[in-house]
């Protein structure tokens, strides 16, 4: 399957030809299945290290939510800090945060090496209600605590880049940034062909995966790969390969946009040319590409609904909050899975002797997909133990289809506090 048509893809140049699928029997130190930025970046780190290592990819690398995302890289998880702190002390949430930076520093310095894949630098987080205690707290909290750089805006400044009465204050974060990330793991694909030990074959799906001798054996549809270690990168896109793993891993879909040209009316609307997400639970968040052109995401559902109907939705959404956008036209609209663990935690560790996951990363993966695969890569090279931290976060039963459900009504419940909260605060 060629991938979905979106920004990214239409934007990607040269159009990248599979590579050949696997139609032998091959012996590795590693086999990975799912060439996501999870299985891209593990791969490259296992090569590095001289690692003999085998990725199978049922599409194309990329071709899962890694090609289609928000391309927002900033430090942290899907879980919040709060929640972390309070679960499991503030040392091991700081170890926590501090591992997600190192990702994010990887993927700026790989990012940073391939032509135009980074899009924007600096974020603002806007507050729809007036309560400028609230990011003032937050601020305090990121820099004292995580050695962030954030501050709060004025109203002059942040009316100097944003024109909407929906915003009363935002705070900036400099270090968060956005990529193309389609053409990031492109430039991972290409950097992998350079590392004479690693291979990589496209449209070829795990099928089956089994115990054999002291090591595993992965099942493809026209070969196989014996390996002594196997990783699982495959997300919300994995399927019944593993079931213990699958079933810990509810995918939620969610959904963006892209605009035709806006002409001036973008520049009297958002002058900002980093990444703009709001603070609700159940949040917005949009950039400006290209010359005037917006790219917009928010919603989620936990079943594919048809990104047409979502595009006329995120279209009022989008006017609702900048009126002078009211002749906006989306050009593309597409949906992608994300996956996600009950604990809203990425799944990295041992599963079995020999079978490891790194996975399970949900609407935060583009730092932590780094991070994970810089953990993975050094256990299995040098025994190296920092995946203990993620120890806390094993992969547990997500409930089947009534953790579904019970995730799309508390995606509603969280639009409707954020509802609340903002009348409340008005
Ligand atoms: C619309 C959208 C917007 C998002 N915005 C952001 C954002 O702005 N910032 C951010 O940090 N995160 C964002 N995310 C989340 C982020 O994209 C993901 O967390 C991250 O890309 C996950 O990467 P991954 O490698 O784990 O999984 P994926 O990218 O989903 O890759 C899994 C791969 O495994 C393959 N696979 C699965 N099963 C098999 C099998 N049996 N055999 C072979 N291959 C297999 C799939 O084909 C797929 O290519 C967003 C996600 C979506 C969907």
């Amino acid at each position: 399957m060629t991938y979905p048509v979106s920004y990214y893809s239409e934007r990607l140049q040269p159009k990248p030809v599979p590579l050949p699928a696997l139609e032998e029997t091959i012996e590795s130190d590693t086999c990975i299945i799912g060439a996501g930025l999870a299985g891209l970046t593990l791969a490259l780190r296992l090569g590095e290290q001289g690692q003999t290592c085998v990725l199978v990819e049922a599409e194309q690398a990329g071709w899962g939510a890694s090609g289609r995302n928000g391309g927002f890289v900033s430090p942290g998880f899907a879980q919040s800090l709060g929640v972390l702190d309070r679960k499991l002390g503030r040392d091991h949430a700081k170890a926590l945060y501090a591992e997600s930076v190192k990702g994010a520093e990887f993927v700026r310095a790989r990012a940073t090496a391939m032509d135009g894949v980074i899009q924007g630098e600096g974020r603002l987080q806007v507050l729809r209600y007036n309560a400028p205690d609230q990011l003032q707290r937050l601020t305090e909290y990121m820099n004292k605590v995580h050695d962030r750089r954030y501050f709060v805006l004025s109203g002059e400044q942040l009316a100097a880049e944003l024109t909407s009465d929906t915003y009363h204050h935002a705070l900036f974060d400099p270090d968060t940034f956005t990529i193309d990330p389609l053409a990031y793991a492109q430039g991972l694909k290409q950097l992998l062909a350079t590392q004479g030990d690693v291979t990589l074959f496209e449209e070829t799906p795990a099928v089956k995966l089994e115990k054999s001798g002291a090591g595993w054996l992965v099942t493809t549809p026209q070969g196989s790969v014996a390996a002594k270690q196997v990783v699982l990168t495959g997300s919300a896109y994995l399927g019944p390969l593993y079931r213990p793993l699958a079933s810990a891993i509810l995918p939620v879909a969610t959904y963006v946009v892209s605009s035709v040209g806006l002409g001036a009316a973008l520049d009297e609307a958002i002058r900002f040319r980093g990444a703009i997400s709001d603070t609700r639970l159940a949040s917005d968040y949009y950039r400006r590409i290209e010359q005037d052109c917006l790219l917009w995401g928010g919603r989620i559902t936990t079943q594919q609904s048809q990104p047409h109907r979502l595009a006329e939705l995120l279209k009022r959404q989008i006017v609702e909050i900048y009126p002078q956008l009211s002749h906006l036209e989306i050009r593309h609209a597409w949906s992608g899975l994300m996956g996600y663990a009950v604990h809203k935690m990425p799944i990295i560790g041992e599963l079995e002797p020999g079978l490891w996951s790194c996975t399970a990363f949900g609407g935060h993966g583009l730092s932590t997909t780094a991070m994970g695969a810089d953990m993975v890569a050094a256990a299995l090279t040098h025994g190296d133990d920092r995946w203990r931290l993620f120890e806390p976060f094993k992969a547990r039963w997500g409930g089947g289809p009534a953790g579904r459900a019970g995730t799309q009504l508390i995606y509603w419940g969280m639009q409707l506090k954020d509802r609340w909260q903002e009348r409340r605060a008005k």
